[in-house]
Order: C-alpha cells, then sequence, then structure tokens
C-alpha cells in the first residue's frame, strides 16, 4: 500500500545518542545518517529489522510498545502468546505456570499465536499449488522481510505470498470467538506480546490491509520480566488457565528456522538472518534460483527465536521449544480429549479474512516521483559517484558514498562532506581549513572535537 504512511517501532532519543554511527554501519538499508553528532533516520528506507537497535552501545535506540495498564480498559483482555515466549523461560518453569501468570498479571484470555498455523497452512499449500502464482512464494509471516523486499527488491513483491501470518488469524479468531460468546465487540483487547520491533510496525501499519485486529502491541523482554518475576516469588496454586483450543505440536515450531517451511509441500527452503537473506534475494533477483515453490524467509536467526526483544538465548530457545513439542506429541498421543477442533466452525470467516491485497514497491532509490526528474538526478548521482573515493568509510555521515551522492542530489549533504575532497579541495585552495572543520562539526557534532582540539592545544603548549 504505497502512499500509506509507515509506521516505525524504533525511536533514537536523541539526548541519549553519542553519534558513535555503529547503527548507521550495520542498516541493511542504509536507513541511518549522522547529523550533528546525532543518529537521523530516514524513515523510507527504515524495515524496523531492529540491527541497529542491537549494535548501539548506550540503548539511544528504543523500540516503543503500548502501555502495559492500557490492557485494562477492556474488560476481555486476550494475551497473543507466541510460542518463543514459552522458550524464554528455564525448564522448570511449564508453559500452565507462565499462562496462570499472564491471568495474574490481569489477562482475561491467553492462546498461543502458532495455533492458527494449523488452519493456514492449508490455505499456504492451496495457494502455492496454483499455477498461475508466480514462484517461488515468499512467506508473509516476517514483517521485516516483507518490507525489506518492498524497499529493496521492488520487482520480488509479487512472490509475496498474499496470505495473513498467524498472528492475524489468531486474533480474527479468539475475537470472533468472544464476538459468538456475546462480549461487546468494545470490551474486547488483543494484545500481542512480540519478539521484534517489525512485528510492532506491521500491527500499526499492515503491508496490504487497512487495519489490525490486534489492538495493543506489547514487548517480550517487558512480560518475560514481569512473569519470571511473579513466577519466582511464589508457586501459582491453582490453574488459572484452561486450554481451550490445544496446539498442534508441530505448529510450536512455525516461527523458528524451517518450522513453516517443513510444513509446505513441494521444493521449499527455509532462510534466516538479515544478511542470509539480502544475499539470498539478490540471486533470486538475478534469476540464479529457480525450481523452488516456496520459500520461508525469516530476518533473524532462528527465526523469532532469535528476535531483539528475547531475553533469552536463542539456542537454548529452540532447544526448550522442540522439547516441548517432544513432550506435547507423546502427552497427545495417549489422549483422547486434546483435539484441534476448535477452528472448523470459524473456517469460513478465515476464508473471507484471510487474503491480503497486492504488497506494493517502496522503492528507496527513487529519487523523484516524476520520473524525467528521478533519471536526471540518477545520471547525476553517477557523476558524483565518479569523483567519490569508494572507501564508503561513513567520515561524511552517510554510510557508503553511494547514499552520500544520493544525499547530494536530493539536497541533504554538499559534496564537500566527503573528507577527501576537502583535502582536495584545500590543497587548491578552493576550501581553507577552518570550512573544512566546521563542516566535520555539523557533521559529527561539537563535542566530538572538543576532546581532539583540548589535546592539540596541550601539545603546542608542552
Ligand atoms: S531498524 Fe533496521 S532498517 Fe531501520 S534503521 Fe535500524 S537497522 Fe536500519
Ligand atoms: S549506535 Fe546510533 S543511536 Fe546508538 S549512540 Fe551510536 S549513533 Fe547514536
Amino acid at each position: 500500500m504505497e502512499g500509506k504512511y509507515f509506521h516505525h517501532a524504533l525511536t533514537i532519543l536523541q539526548d541519549v545518542c553519542i553519534g558513535c554511527s555503529n547503527c548507521m554501519r550495520v542498516c541493511p538499508t542504509e536507513a541511518l545518517r549522522v547529523r550533528k553528532g546525532k543518529a537521523v533516520l530516514y524513515e523510507n528506507r527504515c524495515i524496523d529489522c531492529g540491527e541497529c537497535y542491537k549494535v548501539c552501545p548506550v540503548n539511544a535506540i528504543i523500540i516503543e510498545q503500548d502501555d502495559f495498564s492500557k490492557i485494562f480498559n477492556y474488560k476481555r483482555r486476550v494475551a497473543l502468546v507466541p510460542a518463543v515466549l514459552l522458550g524464554q523461560f528455564p525448564t522448570d518453569v511449564s508453559p500452565q505456570e507462565v499462562y496462570n501468570t499472564l491471568i495474574e498479571l490481569g489477562f482475561t484470555d491467553v492462546f498461543e499465536v502458532e495455533s492458527s498455523a494449523e488452519v493456514l497452512k492449508n490455505f499456504i499449500n492451496s495457494y502455492v499449488s496454483d499455477s498461475s502464482i508466480p514462484k517461488p512464494v515468499i512467506s508473509s509471516f516476517c514483517p521485516a522481510v516483507v518490507r525489506l523486499i518492498q524497499v529493496k527488491f521492488p520487482a520480488l513483491v509479487d512472490n509475496i505470498m498474499l496470505l495473513k501470518p498467524p498472528l492475524d488469524l489468531s486474533a480474527i479468531y479468539y475475537k470472533q470467538m468472544l464476538l459468538d460468546q456475546g462480549v461487546d465487540e468494545s470490551d474486547i483487547g488483543i494484545f500481542y506480546i512480540t519478539p521484534c520491533a517489525a512485528k510492532i510496525a506491521a500491527i500499526k501499519s499492515p503491508v496490504g490491509d487497512d487495519y489490525s485486529e490486534v489492538n495493543g502491541v506489547i514487548n517480550m523482554d517487558v512480560i518475560y520480566n514481569k512473569v519470571l518475576r511473579v513466577i519466582k516469588q511464589k508457586t501459582p496454586e491453582e490453574t488459572k488457565y484452561k486450554n481451550t483450543c490445544t496446539i498442534n505440536p508441530q505448529n510450536i515450531l512455525w516461527s523458528l528456522t524451517n518450522g513453516e517451511a517443513n510444513q509446505i509441500e513441494g521444493r521449499c527452503l527455509a532462510i534466516d538472518n538479515l544478511h542470509n537473506v539480502i544475499d539470498f534475494l539478490e540471486k533470486l533477483e538475478n534469476d540464479e534460483i529457480s525450481y523452488v515453490d516456496f520459500l520461508e524467509i525469516r530476518a533473524c536467526d532462528e527465526g523469532c527465536a532469535g528476535g531483539v526483544l528475547n531475553s533469552g538465548n536463542r539456542f537454548l530457545t529452540v532447544e526448550r521449544l522442540k522439547n516441548r513439542v517432544k513432550n506435547l506429541s507423546a502427552q497427545q498421543a495417549s489422549s483422547t480429549v486434546l483435539n484441534n477442533g476448535c477452528f472448523e466452525k470459524y473456517l469460513p470467516i478465515f476464508e473471507q479474512k484471510i487474503a491480503v491485497e497486492p504488497v506494493k514497491p517502496r522503492n528507496m532509490l527513487k529519487l523523484d516521483e516524476d520520473m524525467a526528474k528521478a533519471m536526471k538526478k540518477m545520471e547525476r548521482v553517477q557523476r558524483i559517484m565518479k569523483f567519490l573515493p569508494g572507501i564508503d568509510c561513513g567520515t561524511c555521515g552517510a554510510p557508503s558514498c553511494q547514499a552520500l551522492a544520493e544525499d547530494i542530489v536530493q539536497g541533504d549533504a554538499a559534496i564537500s562532506h566527503c573528507i577527501f575532497i576537502q583535502r582536495t579541495m584545500e590543497q587548491t585552495r578552493q576550501l581553507d581549513p577552518d570550512h573544512s572543520f566546521r563542516i566535520m562539526e555539523r557533521i559529527w557534532g561539537k563535542d566530538r572535537f572538543s576532546k581532539t582540539s583540548q589535546k592539540a592545544k596541550g601539545r603546542k603548549r608542552r
């Protein structure tokens, strides 16, 4: 949905940022610059992957969430829990204890997000088997990947699967179930406990959809700490949470690497980690990959177990979830009570609501809405690139020489921001050293130079 606003969950606290440029150097879409000694976000390029959040040494980047107290605006307060939340806890904490504690904290209902994958996999299999759908079909599960394709690989947008992920299906299911029980719509508050920033952005500004059924988002590290604090203080006595819809054990792994691909028919590949993802999508764009039916692509290592808001080690999380699958499978094999028929009644509603509209590209390289002007600007970028050194040193406050050239044609920077051009201009007397110094101050901030100038003054005195 091009033109629609792009909500970003990440905020840079300007008073905390020290302008170290770590974030700028890791951003996969060159969405950050340093100006006046602070990181600045180019919103049209950001995909909410959270890579910058991981490397900030002073926690200047925060992931916005809804205030926990917002849940009390509703009579029915539903926690949509992804399986990876359970994988964070030590092995002696059972899922039942976690659910009981969520109820104790104020939720009235708890529902495991991946439960609805049971329905989704059938929809995906018939979607993938449709010969008119472009192949490979790229999973719509990871919102950072969907946004990455929108901004960096626009030629691949038609490959994005136009089906809602389990998060949306679970919200639709649970809301409808409560409505059927006679609960008033205004009394239902559905809250997703998120392992990453991209899911927040997807809920606040869904791609290919007008709105989300989810009313709020709470970061997983916050919930993890709240739950663990309660569990450490006391053993929950009675069962407060009663499960009415049992998860199929296989679906517990849906958000992990291969969790989705393993359940889809045909030739399926699973790719995780943003660098691998970019590398793979480049190959796909260049037609170097063929005869693949379905691609499960996750921005984080080990899928959602590697989400930036997880508190636990991702490998331990995966191990715990796999153990849970084993235990549940054994239980379900010997029980006739557990079943997963809870969705059957709701299949017509899923059929009606599962599709999303075609995803549109958000071409970050588009230099102008007017094609002729954009072409002229692109030619100018190419001319400027001939003068820049091409070593992507970042001293200009942009992550690469190409990014600086683009900023120049957009009027956001000048060629004299390049330290190599400055030295050359000084040598040919087109720029005096004082002016060069002021340019660097404007990029890196005056404070950055006060240390070095004091040192230089000290040396002079000796
Ligand atoms: S969230 Fe990702 S895309 Fe956005 S600024 Fe940070 S690193 Fe770049
Ligand atoms: S990593 Fe980015 S946001 Fe954090 S201090 Fe460095 S420049 Fe500022």
